[in-house]
């Protein structure tokens, strides 16, 4: 057993990981970011476990959270190009005022725009030492799919589904505090299993604490004729997105049948057994 394998073997996903730093380095390509849908270059250090991953699923499907708590589990950044073009936005930029309209709108950004603040975040990262990444929001489109490939030594795409029905209600439900920036969610979901053999879905709300329930705040992209607009627009998106990581044999999908709770000890193993794989190494 290499010490790197008998290092994974000890460690337990709960603990806070220093030791999952892992990862890989960002390269000076970042800074070589052009126009266009060029984006972010990537590298593996061979000696060191690499997470390099994507989170791929339908808004509402919990991407953001699963990521952040993963990403946090394994000690590299989870960096999802929504909460950068809401920053971007937020800050009053006119960059920002660019993209409010379109975002408000339930559109996808150009490429350019999303590149922008992508790069401007994985170079400041890079400053301050983080090594791997988990995307959540990236990439959105095959174009962008295309070029991370060509760019970025991938080592998972976890593609998260759930039914649709519930993804509605996920998102209305879904709740930010402008004050600490985390998530809830009010909704609370119980179908039973249905007919044709889908599983039973129970999902508790996941409630705010005391301190956050003034600062809640519903975002403007999630009214519910935004929302079926936004899940239309990931349907047709998200194929030939999938399908190209699906080619380069990346893909592990996943469905979700309940909270967070339930959840994640499923998840966690199964992502630990891809810690350090690279694409040429897949069957
Ligand atoms: P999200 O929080 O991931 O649902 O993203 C919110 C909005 O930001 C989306 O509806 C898009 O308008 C925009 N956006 C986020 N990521 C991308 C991307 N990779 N490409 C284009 N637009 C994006």
């Amino acid at each position: 057993m290499t010490s790197a394998s008998a290092a994974l073997q000890r460690r337990a996903w709960r603990l806070p990981m220093t030791t999952y730093a892992a990862v890989s380095n960002l390269k000076d390509a970042l800074d070589r970011l052009a126009g266009g849908c060029a984006t972010a270059g990537f590298s593996t250090d061979a000696a060191q476990p690499s997470i390099n991953w994507v989170f791929l699923g339908p808004p509402g499907v919990g991407k953001g959270t699963y990521a952040s708590r993963v990403a946090k589990a394994f000690g590299v950044p989870h960096i999802a190009t929504g909460d950068l073009i809401r920053a971007e936005i937020k800050s009053g930029s006119s960059l920002g005022e660019q993209m409010k309209a379109v975002v408000n709108q339930g559109k996808l950004l150009p490429c350019a725009m999303v590149d922008q603040v992508l790069h401007d975040r994985l170079a400041r990262g890079r400053q301050e030492g983080e090594r791997g990444f988990i995307l959540d929001g990236y990439p959105r489109t095959a174009a962008q799919a295309e070029q991370l490939l060509k760019t970025a030594d991938i080592g998972l795409v976890l593609n998260l589904s759930l039914r649709e029905e519930v993804l509605v209600q996920k998102c209305m439900g879904r709740r930010l505090c402008r004050h600490c920036g985390k998530n809830y969610n009010v909704a609370d979901i119980h179908l039973p299993a249905g007919a044709d053999g889908q599983p039973e879905i129970v999902m508790p709300p996941l409630s705010a604490p005391p301190e956050c329930e003034p600062h809640l705040e519903t975002r403007a992209d999630d009214r519910e004729e935004v929302i079926r607009h936004r899940l239309e627009v990931y349907k047709q998106e998200s194929k030939p997105v999938e399908e190209a990581f699906r080619r380069a044999g990346l893909v592990v999908d996943f469905e979700l049948v309940a909270g967070i709770p339930e959840t994640l000890p499923r998840l966690m193993p199964l992502l630990e057994s891809y810690i350090g794989r690279h694409a040429n190494e897949r069957a």
